[in-house]
């Protein structure tokens, strides 16, 4: 019970790695809030959480709409009594390269990424510091650390994630808010299911990762559990890398 006492809300938390974190969080005794633009998806993972004892509820949750945080921010308070742990994960991604890359995508990755992170912890700033203190936890990607051939705005985006933790870190850590990212590598959920199907770029990326597989939603999770337990109390602006050892290289 890591988390006993605590409530978290996870953005993106529908499928993919925000579902398995919300299903994590609930067996580690928190309450969970799950806010995501897919509904039915939404649902049934509120549903899984709840048919196994945990407490979870969704919420409708665009992170670009600032209305929307702050009704799922006030929905963490009124029914579970109060917000200690938020993680921005809600996210997309594209491959195209910079000069591929049209003016409404670049916006809309941006917003996406790197604006609903800022306005998720704008709004759960007030809540927390009313809680008594929290953790923030920004879903980075290692390629907010480095660079490759294709994915431009994706780069951008969670290379701002990268910072504006480091930044939240530091204006929040006399209130007992700590803030960090996490920089996932190459891991199987519906986000990376067409590109991992290609065989040819599968085996690739396998073959450039050291430990030899790709990654599993549940190992970014155990990692994100981490973060949002007193267990890394002194844990603020920092960067947890999961990724095989890529980036190592
Ligand atoms: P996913 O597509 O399975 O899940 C992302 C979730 O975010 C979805 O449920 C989606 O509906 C939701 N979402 C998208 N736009 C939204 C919006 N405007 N408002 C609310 N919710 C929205 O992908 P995933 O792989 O589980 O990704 C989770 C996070 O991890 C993302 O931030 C992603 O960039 C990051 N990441 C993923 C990988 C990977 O290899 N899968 C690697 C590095 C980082």
């Amino acid at each position: 019970m890591r988390l006993e006492g605590k409530v978290a809300l996870i953005s993106g938390g529908a499928r993919g790695m925000g579902a398995v974190e919300a299903k994590l969080f609930a067996e580690e005794g928190a309450k969970v809030v799950i806010g995501d633009v897919l509904e039915a998806e939404g649902k049934e993972t509120e549903a899984e959480v709840n048919e196994s004892g945990g407490e979870c509820i969704f919420i409708r949750l665009d992170v670009t709409a600032s209305s929307d945080w702050q009704a799922a921010v006030d929905l963490a308070v009124q029914r579970f009594g109060g917000l200690h742990v938020l993680v921005n994960n809600a996210g997309i991604s594209n491959r195209a390269t910079l000069e591929d890359t049209s003016d409404e995508a670049w916006d809309r990755m941006l917003d996406i990424n790197a604006k609903g992170v800022f306005l998720g912890t704008r709004h759960a700033i007030p809540a927390m510091r009313d809680s008594g203190g929290g953790s923030i936890i920004n879903i980075s990607s290692i390629y907010g650390l480095i660079g490759s051939r294709t994915s431009a705005a994706y780069h951008a985006s969670k290379g701002a994630v990268r910072l504006l933790t480091k930044a939240t870190a530091i204006q929040h850590a006399s209130e007992n808010i700590r803030c960090n990212s996490v920089h996932p590598g190459f891991i199987q959920t519906p986000m990376t299911q067409a590109s991992f199907s290609d065989e040819e770029h599968r085996e690739r990326l396998i073959a450039n990762t050291p430990i030899g597989r790709l990654g599993v939603p549940e190992d970014i999770a155990k990692g994100v559990l981490y973060l949002a337990s007193d267990e890394s109390s002194y844990v603020t602006g920092t960067e947890l890398v999961i990724d095989g050892g890529f980036t190592a290289q």
